[in-house]
């Protein structure tokens, strides 16, 4: 069954003279409960968009069709109450661009407690959820630590624990680690994929990065509103030419691997990382 599951979603916004823009156009998906998905698309393609619809941030549109179900519950119906948007927000967190305007205290551990706190849980609950949390990010020893001392992947790390602190089953990182340098990107991803493996959690994760998706269990293609491709990391990235006519690039061992076989050389299996690149690599000149 379906965790996450969208039918002919058709989006659009209001231009500047008011005008609908069209955004999403007759989008189905359906994401499993513990799948880790990277959503790939160039800029405009509508990425953020099917995000923020996923957790009802957006209030000014033109146009919306189609049905979104969450775990099973209706979530586009217009009949959605302050209640029932809040439940949602407790099962799908999201994590967004800029560390800093999600960072709302001065404390580390006061900022990831302002998500239990607000669900009115008691004090010691809080304490056990934020000690969690923190540990999970692994940033317990900055615990006591002004956030706005810290690098970018630690602030975003913050900003992560502070969702994780609020239990989700799900989490969407919009762009999470764009502004990130790649030491901080790192973590960031390290730490998705982490929530996911060691927690189940259901990873969403939108990026314009190819050497972030490659990661994920599950690449989604975004062009113009319309999901291009869907499957796995090995088999988009074997799609070259399709990547490349809605502008994107492969992840550079994809880019690698392809050129080497290009030139007569026989790499066999499926090669997503580094390391299986660099043993692939090995053995085929070994051979020969
Ligand atoms: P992506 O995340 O793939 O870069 P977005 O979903 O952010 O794409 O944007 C898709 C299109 O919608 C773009 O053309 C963008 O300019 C437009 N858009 C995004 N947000 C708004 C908004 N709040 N109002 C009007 N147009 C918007």
């Amino acid at each position: 069954m379906s965790y996450i599951k969208i039918r002919n979603l058709n989006f659009s916004y209001k231009d500047d003279e008011g005008n609908p823009e069209s955004v999403l156009r007759d989008l189905s998906l359906d994401i499993k409960k513990g799948e880790y998905v990277a959503v790939l698309g160039h800029n405009g393609s509508g990425k953020s968009t099917l995000a923020k619809l996923l957790n009802l941030v957006i209030d000014d549109y033109d146009y919306f069709e189609g049905s979104i179900e969450i775990d099973g519950v209706e979530i586009s119906s217009s009949d959605m109450t302050e209640d029932d948007i809040y439940e949602l927000r407790k099962k799908v967190g999201m994590v967004f661009q800029n560390p800093d305007n999600q960072i709302v205290a001065t404390i580390v551990e006061e900022d990831v407690a302002f998500g239990p706190e607000n669900l009115g849980l008691p004090r010691e609950e809080i304490r056990r959820r934020v000690d969690e949390a923190l540990a999970t990010v692994g940033m317990t020893e900055y615990s006591r630590h002004e956030p706005h001392r810290l690098s970018g992947g630690q602030k975003q790390r913050i900003a992560i624990a502070g969702i994780i602190a609020m239990r989700p089953e799900c989490i969407i990182f919009d762009e999470s680690t764009a502004m990130l340098d790649p030491m901080g990107r790192r973590e960031v991803v390290d730490t998705m994929e982490k929530l996911n493996r060691e927690e189940g959690k259901t990873i969403i994760t939108i990026t314009h990065y190819m050497d972030e998706a490659v990661r994920a269990d599950r690449v989604v293609v975004i062009d113009d509103g319309r999901i291009i491709l869907d499957g796995k990391p090995s088999e988009i990235f074997a799609e070259a030419d399709k990547l490349r006519a809605c502008g994107l690039d492969l992840p550079q061992c994809s880019d690698l691997v392809l050129r080497l076989r290009s030139r007569g050389i026989k790499i066999d299996g499926e090669i997503n990382t580094p390391e299986e690149c660099a043993e692939a690599i090995y053995k085929a000149f070994k051979k020969s």
